[in-house]
C-alpha cells in the first residue's frame, strides 16, 4: 500500500482493503439507487413536460376553434347587403334590435357580451348583455378602436375578420371585428367609408370550462399573469395580463406519486438491509482486516513454507488420479508419467485393477468400504512400470459425490518402492545370515513356529543340527576369506540337498540346522544324512588349496521330541554332542538318555566350581626318562580331581568341561602352583612339566598367570616346562606365536605336547619357540604293527633333531617300544612301562629311591 501521499492519521492506519471494498459496494448501492430515482424523476418530469406541452396546445386549439367560430359566425352578419344597408351610415336600430337581427339573440343564444357598430368617429351601435345602450364601446373596453379599424380596413380583402383579446368590463373577452360590406355584386366600396362590427366574447368561466371539456381539458380558466406558476401550461391573451390555463394532468408526478411510497418502504427496508449488512460486512471486514493484517506478516514465512511445499510435492513421487463409477481412469496427473514411465492416455479409460494390485483385498472393495468409513486406511498397491519393473505405491482415495451420490473416486498414489525395498532388506537382514544368505536363527525359530503350530495334526519333521569338523583350523591358519569360502560351500551343498519344502540356516560360526518337512522315518533320514556327510566331505577348492572338512549331525523329530521349537533344537543339539564324542562324520538321534548325560555334565559342572572353591584337585606327577633310562630328566604334573562320591577322576573327565566353562582359568593357575611348590621340594634341581589348555590362551593372560606363580613360588623358570598342543596354534596363529615368545623371554622350557595329531606340524616347528616334541603316544602305540608307523615316528625324531629340538616319546608301554626308540636316538621316553603318573608323596619316595629305571608305577 502507498502511505506516501496519506496524512499523519491516514499514515497510522490505512484504509485496509477489505473495508475499502465494502465501501465500495455499499457506495455502488447507494449509487445504484441514486441513478433509479434520477432516472425515474427524469421521466416523470418528461412526462410532465410533455404534458405541459400537449395542454398547451390543446388551449391554443379550443382558443383558435372558438375565435375561427366567432370569425366565421361576424363573417356572416358583416358580410351582409342588408345589414350593410342598415348599418353603414346612420343605424337603423328598429331593423338592428327590435326586427332582432342583431338584437339580443346574439347575447342570449350565441353567447356574445357585446355587440357593436363603430366608425372612426363614434359608436353607431351597442348591445351589452342583450340590452341595447347609448354608450361609446370604448366604455367597456380598452381596446384601441382605431388602431384595430386601420388594420381592418388597411387589408386586401375586406371581408377578412379580425381578432384582438381585451378587457370587457374588466374580464377577458375575444373581440372580433370585421368591416361591413355588401355581398351583392355593387361597385366596390371604399375601405374608409365602411363600419365595422364588433363582436365581444367575453372569456367566462362557464363557456371556458364548456369549452374546456369539448377539448378534455380539465378547469380551462383565465389566470392573471401575475399569478401564473411555473411551468403552467399558459396561454397569454394579449395584453390583457391574464392567461388560459388549464389544470394539468401531471402524469409524472402522478407516476411518482404512485410510485414514490411503495418504493420508499422498499428502500427503507432496503436502506435497513443495506445497513445491517453494512454493518455485518464492516465488522466482518474489519475481522478480515485484522487477519489481513497478521495474514500480511505470516505471507513470507507462507510464501517460504508454500515454496518448500513446492519443492516437496516435485520431488514427491505422488500422482492423482481420478475414477468413475465403473472404476475407468478418467484422470491422471502430470507425475505419473514421470513415475511410471506411462502416458496417461494409455491408462486413461482402463479399469484401474489393471493398473494397480492389492494382494490383500480388490480394490473395489476397498473403495466401497471408503464410502461408509473417511478415515479408511490407504492401500499398498503393486505395479509394473513402463519398464516391467514391479514397483510399489500407498494410494489414498476419496469419493467424489454429486448430490450424495458417489460418481467416482479420486485420490493420490504415493510412491513407496524405495521404502518397500528398505524395509524388504532389513527384514532379509534381520532373517537372513549375512555371509551365505541363508536363513538365521530368528528365520529358524519363525519356520519352526509356524511348522509345529498344529502340534500333533502338524505334518512331522526332523530337526538337524550340522556341525563342521575342521572348520576351526582352516579359518585359522588359512584366513577368514578361506573360511567363509568354505562356510559358502558348505551352504551351497546343504542347500543341494535339500528339498524345497526344507529349509537350511546358518546359526552362527560352523554350526548349521537342516530342518526336513514330513520326515520322521529313521530310514528315510539316514539316507539323507549319509548324502549329506558324503556332499560335505568333498574337498573344497580354495586357491591352491584342497580343504577337507566334515560334519557331523544330531538329529530331533518332531513326532518323538515334540513340537516346541527351542526343545527340538536343544535334543539335536545334544544328539550332536554325542555324535562328535562317538567319532566325527557321523550322525546320531537323541534319545532320552543323553538327557541323562547332560543332566550329568550339568551336575558335574556344578561340583567341578565347587571343586575349584573346595580345592579337590590334586596332582600326579609322571616322570620323563632318558632314553636310555639312565635319569629321570623331567616329570609331567598331571591333574586328578578328588571328587566327592565318584572317587579320583582323570583329567578326560573334567578339563573338557572346564575348558568349556571359564573354570579352566583358576584350576589351571592352581596346577601351575602347586607344580612349581610341589618341585621345589624335591631334591635338586628336577625340571617340572605343566600342561597349557588351549582354551587358557582364549580366556585368560597364560603369560602374566605364569609371571604371576614364579613370582610367588620363587621357582626357577628354567625349571618349569609348559607342555602346548598344536591346538593353541590353530585358533589363533600369530596371537599364540607373540605368547609363546612372551613365555620363552620368562626363561621358560616350551615343549609340544601331542606331535602328530594337529592339523600340521612342520611350518609351526620352525615359527614357534619350541625346545621339544613329544610325539604322541598313538604312534609309539601303533610303532610294533607295522614298520610304516614306525617309520613315521623315525621321521619325527629325524626331523625334530634337526630343527634341535628335544624330542620325546610318550605312552611308551613296552620295552620293545623303548628298545626300537632307542635305537631310533629318540632323546627322552615317558610311559606306563618306565612310570605310571603317581602321587607327589610316591614321587617322592621315587626320588629318594634314586634315579633308576623302575619296572613298575602306581
Ligand atoms: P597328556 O598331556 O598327553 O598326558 C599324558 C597322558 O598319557 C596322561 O593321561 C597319562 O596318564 C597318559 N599316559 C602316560 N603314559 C602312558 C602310557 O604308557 N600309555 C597310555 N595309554 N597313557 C599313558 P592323563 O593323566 O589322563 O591326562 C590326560 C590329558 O589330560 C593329558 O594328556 C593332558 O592333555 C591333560 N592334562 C592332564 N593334566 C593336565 C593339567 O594339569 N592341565 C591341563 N591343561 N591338561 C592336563
Ligand atoms: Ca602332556
Ligand atoms: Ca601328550
Amino acid at each position: 500500500m502507498d502511505t506516501t501521499a496519506a496524512t499523519p492519521s491516514d499514515a497510522k492506519r490505512h484504509t485496509p482493503i477489505t473495508r475499502r471494498l465494502v465501501v465500495a459496494v455499499g457506495g455502488l448501492f447507494v449509487l445504484g439507487v441514486l441513478v433509479a430515482v434520477v432516472a425515474l424523476f427524469n421521466i416523470a418530469q418528461k412526462l410532465d413536460t410533455e404534458d405541459v406541452r400537449k395542454t398547451h396546445f390543446y388551449i391554443e386549439r379550443a382558443l383558435d376553434n372558438r375565435i375561427t367560430a366567432s370569425k366565421n359566425y361576424i363573417a356572416s352578419y358583416a358580410y351582409w347587403t342588408t345589414a350593410y344597408d342598415h348599418l353603414n351610415g346612420e343605424v337603423d336600430v328598429q331593423w338592428a334590435y327590435a326586427e332582432q337581427n342583431m338584437g339580443k339573440t346574439l347575447f342570449t343564444n350565441d353567447d356574445f357580451e357585446g355587440v357593436f357598430v363603430i366608425d372612426r368617429e363614434r359608436t353607431k351601435y351597442a348591445v351589452v348583455r342583450g340590452q341595447h345602450v347609448q354608450a361609446e364601446a370604448t366604455a367597456y373596453m380598452d381596446t384601441p378602436l382605431a388602431d384595430l379599424m386601420d388594420q381592418l380596413q388597411a387589408q386586401a380583402d375586406l371581408t377578412t375578420p379580425a381578432i384582438r383579446y381585451t378587457l370587457f368590463e374588466g374580464w377577458p373577452a375575444a373581440v372580433t371585428a370585421s368591416v361591413i360590406l355588401p355581398n351583392d355584386e355593387r361597385p366596390r366600396v371604399a375601405p374608409e367609408g365602411t363600419s365595422v362590427l364588433l363582436f365581444v366574447d367575453q372569456l367566462t368561466p362557464v363557456k371556458l370550462r364548456k369549452l374546456g371539456k369539448s377539448y378534455g381539458l380539465t378547469e380551462l380558466t383565465l389566470v392573471k399573469d401575475t399569478a401564473l406558476g411555473p411551468g403552467q401550461a399558459a396561454v397569454p391573451l394579449d395584453s390583457t395580463g391574464y392567461s388560459l390555463v388549464s389544470r394539468l394532468e401531471r402524469p409524472g408526478q402522478q407516476l411518482l406519486w404512485s410510485l414514490l411510497p411503495p418504493l420508499g418502504g422498499a428502500l427503507l427496508i432496503l436502506a435497513l438491509l443495506t445497513a445491517y449488512f453494512f454493518r455485518y460486512a464492516m465488522r466482518t471486514a474489519r475481522q478480515v482486516d485484522a487477519s489481513y493484517d497478521s495474514l500480511e506478516k505470516s505471507k513470507q514465512a507462507l510464501e517460504a513454507s508454500e515454496e518448500r511445499f513446492r519443492a516437496v510435492v516435485e520431488a514427491a513421487s505422488d500422482w492423482i488420479w481420478e475414477i468413475d463409477s465403473q472404476q475407468h481412469i478418467t484422470y491422471l496427473s502430470g507425475r505419473f508419467n514421470t513415475v511410471t514411465g506411462f502416458s496417461d492416455q494409455q491408462w486413461l479409460g482402463q479399469d484401474i485393477e489393471q493398473l494397480l494390485y492389492c494382494d490383500t483385498t480388490p480394490i473395489a472393495l476397498w473403495l466401497g468400504k471408503l464410502v461408509e468409513d473417511q478415515n479408511a486406511s490407504n492401500l499398498r498397491c503393486s505395479y509394473r512400470d513402463h519398464s516391467g519393473q514391479l514397483r510399489f505405491c500407498r494410494v489414498s482415495a476419496r469419493p467424489i459425490y454429486d448430490k450424495a451420490v458417489v460418481t467416482g473416486y479420486r485420490g493420490t498414489a504415493s510412491d513407496i518402492t524405495d521404502e518397500v525395498a528398505a524395509h524388504a532388506q532389513v527384514q532379509h537382514l534381520s532373517l537372513h545370515d549375512a555371509l551365505t544368505g541363508l536363513p538365521n536363527r530368528n528365520k529358524l525359530a519363525r519356520h519352526l513356529d509356524d511348522a509345529l503350530v498344529a502340534k500333533e495334526h502338524a505334518a512331522p519333521l526332523a530337526l538337524l543340527m550340522v556341525d563342521l569338523d575342521n572348520f576351526k583350523p582352516i579359518n585359522d591358519s588359512l584366513g577368514h576369506p578361506a573360511g567363509d569360502a568354505v562356510l559358502l560351500e558348505v551352504a551351497q551343498r546343504l542347500r543341494d540337498s535339500t528339498r524345497e519344502q526344507d529349509l537350511v540356516a546358518r546359526l552362527g560360526g560352523d554350526e548349521f540346522v537342516v530342518v526336513l518337512s514330513g520326515v520322521e522315518h529313521s530310514a528315510e533320514i539316514d539316507r539323507f544324512c549319509a548324502r549329506l556327510i558324503d556332499s560335505l566331505q568333498q574337498p573344497i577348492h580354495y586357491e591352491t588349496h584342497s580343504l577337507h572338512i566334515g560334519a557331523s549331525i544330531g538329529i530331533a523329530v518332531s513326532r518323538r521330541q515334540g513340537y516346541v521349537p527351542s526343545e527340538l533344537i536343544r535334543c539335536a543339539d545334544i544328539a550332536l554332542y554325542q555324535a562328535k564324542s562317538e567319532g566325527k562324520k557321523t550322525w546320531c538321534y537323541f534319545v532320552s538318555h543323553m538327557n541323562d548325560q547332560i543332566q550329568h555334565r550339568r551336575q558335574l559342572e556344578s561340583d567341578l566350581r565347587q571343586a575349584v572353591k573346595n580345592n579337590e584337585f590334586i596332582l600326579h606327577f609322571q616322570p620323563r626318562y632318558k632314553v636310555d633310562g639312565s635319569e629321570i630328566v623331567a616329570v609331567e604334573a598331571l591333574v586328578r580331581w578328588q571328587h566327592p562320591t565318584q572317587g579320583l577322576l582323570g583329567p578326560d573327565a573334567f578339563i573338557p568341561l572346564a575348558e568349556q566353562t571359564d573354570l579352566i582359568v583358576p584350576l589351571s593357575r592352581w596346577v601351575l602352583r602347586e607344580a612349581c611348590q610341589t618341585a621345589l621340594t624335591w631334591p635338586g634341581a628336577l625340571m617340572v612339566s605343566v600342561n597349557l589348555s588351549p582354551a587358557q590362551f582364549e580366556r585368560s593372560d597364560v603369560v602374566e598367570d605364569v609371571r604371576q606363580v614364579l613370582i610367588e613360588t620363587h621357582f626357577p623358570a628354567s625349571r618349569l616346562e609348559l607342555e602346548i598342543t598344536e591346538n593353541v596354534m590353530l585358533n589363533d596363529v600369530n596371537g599364540a606365536l607373540q605368547v609363546m615368545n612372551a613365555l620363552k623371554e620368562l626363561g621358560v622350557r616350551l615343549n609340544m605336547d601331542d606331535f602328530g595329531t594337529g592339523y600340521s606340524s612342520l611350518g609351526y616347528l620352525r615359527t614357534y619357540p619350541f625346545d621339544g616334541i613329544k610325539i604322541d603316544k598313538r604312534f609309539i602305540a601303533s610303532m610294533s604293527n607295522s614298520s610304516n608307523d614306525r617309520a613315521v615316528v623315525q621321521a619325527i625324531i629325524n626331523l625334530g633333531k634337526a630343527m634341535g629340538l628335544t624330542v620325546t616319546a610318550e605312552g611308551v608301554e613296552t620295552l620293545a617300544q623303548l628298545g626300537s626308540l632307542g635305537s631310533d636316538e629318540c632323546h627322552e621316553v615317558q610311559g606306563y612301562f618306565l612310570s605310571r603318573p603317581i602321587d607327589k608323596q610316591a614321587f617322592a619316595n621315587l626320588l629318594l629311591s634314586g634315579q633308576s629305571l623302575p619296572r613298575t608305577g602306581s
